[in-house]
């Protein structure tokens, strides 16, 4: 039987980052995908803010297909809010490439990857576990990463809890007239649980798409008849997919041998559905400390534990507010959106402000420094602002 320190579930991004730190740290590594690629299917916008760019440790390459420094956010009743920043503020990414290239990384770390190693179940036995493959081969290991995505199927038999609720996605690609191919489209009201959006993914190219609280396919399949869409799509979607995307993470997602990141312990932002930079951040966290545990041979869920601090630590704040602002979005009537929008469009200094420093990975700060500045007149969103920022 093949034997491991740490054994992780899954080679997406927070996969991957867990193995380069599992292995970095001096442990053995094997990095598990059911998939015969990495990077495939895919389920994702793949709109990295720069932050998460940072955090991926790459140095750019052909996965970057574009960078984005402004966005029209559209209201119910057709009102419109437009920035522009001076500077980049995100990118749009090949999320195949750019799981390769994250992959890639782990490996030349010392991890060890293993494709069509689908993990069907995992037992205790004395010193450590045994994940069964589905090939019936047995690998024995001090402790499990599931970096397993979305349904985690082994981290809930492990006794992590599933998120508190998992948005129902849908994209498709499109030749499309842009407005604009450096600015994203964020339409709101048009899927209750998030918004929809457009976001340029070539020179007449764009994934739309959005996440609600049910039947994403079929809002989606709405949205796109809408005049606003419709006219500008210029052929058939060249791709297409459906998937979950959870919210609000479990209050544990370490037990005894196991650790939970990414998607399986529900780490993404709740503001604009981003999974990939807290997934990167919490499973460097993940992979340090699953590595001195196993090194220590005490794998107990107290040792653990320290992921769950390190993690709150570093991500807790941003997600607990982007809970509350996603709350108040959903608690929002077309015609709050509608005075929402109005209310920023008519404030050039406010707008002045989120072009400078409107950040999708952090916006607790841009939300925080917009209630610094907003005058009287403005006591509807102050308010909302307060409230989500807690
Ligand atoms: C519609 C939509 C749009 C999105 N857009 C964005 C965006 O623009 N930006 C952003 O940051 N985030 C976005 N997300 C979220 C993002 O896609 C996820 O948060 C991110 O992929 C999570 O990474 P992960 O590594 O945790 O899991 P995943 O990327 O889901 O990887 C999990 C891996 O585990 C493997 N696996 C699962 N079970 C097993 C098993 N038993 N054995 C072996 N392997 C297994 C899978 O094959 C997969 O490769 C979007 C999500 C949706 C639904």
């Amino acid at each position: 039987m093949d034997q491991c320190d740490v054994a992780v579930i899954g080679a997406g991004p927070a996969g991957s980052m867990a193995a380069k730190y599992a292995a970095t740290s001096g442990s053995k590594v094997f990095l598990l995908e059911e998939h015969s690629s990495v990077g495939w299917p895919i389920e994702c916008a793949g709109l990295l803010g720069l932050e998460a760019m940072q955090e991926s440790e790459l140095t750019g390459g052909a996965f970057i297909l574009q960078g984005l420094r402004g966005a029209a956010v559209f209201s119910p009743g057709g009102f419109r809010l437009d920035f522009k920043a001076k500077n980049c503020k995100a990118l749009v990414v090949d999320r195949r490439l750019f799981d390769r290239a994250l992959a890639r990384d782990a490996l030349q770390k010392g991890a060890e990857l293993r494709l069509r190693s689908a993990v069907r179940k995992i037992r205790k036995e004395q010193g450590g576990l045994v994940l069964t493959l589905a090939d019936g081969e047995e690998i024995r290991t001090h402790v499990v990463i599931s970096a397993e995505g979305v349904r985690a199927r082994l981290a809930r038999l492990a006794g992590i809890k599933p998120p508190s609720k998992v948005l129902s996605g849908a994209q498709v690609e499109v030749p499309f007239a842009l407005e604009d191919r450096e600015g994203v489209e964020v339409h709101l009201g048009e899927s209750p649980g998030l918004f929809a959006w457009v976001i340029p993914s070539g020179e007449q190219a764009a994934r739309i798409g959005l996440c609600a609280c049910d039947r994403g396919y079929d809002r989606l399949k709405a949205f796109l008849k809408k005049d606003v869409i419709k006219k500008r799509i210029l052929g058939s979607p060249v791709g297409l997919f459906v998937g979950g995307l959870p919210l609000g993470p479990p209050a544990v997602a370490s037990a005894d041998r196991f650790l939970a990141v990414g998607d399986a312990a529900g780490q993404v932002k709740p503001t604009s559905g981003g999974g990939i930079y807290p997934g990167l951040v919490a499973a460097k966290i993940a992979g340090r400390v699953a590595a001195a545990a196993a090194l220590d041979d005490d794998c107990s869920m107290k040792r653990l534990g320290e992921y769950d601090r390190l993690w709150r630590a570093a991500l807790g704040r941003e997600l607990d507010v982007g809970l509350r602002a996603n709350r108040m979005l959903n608690k929002m009537s077309p015609e709050d959106l509608d005075e929402v929008v109005c209310c920023l469009a008519g404030k050039p200094s406010l707008l002045r402000i989120i072009e400078a420093h409107g950040d999708i990975d952090r916006p607790s700060r841009l939300m925080a420094m917009m209630l610094v500045h907003l005058d009287w007149d403005a006591i509807r969103l102050a308010r909302l602002l307060r409230f989500a920022l807690g």
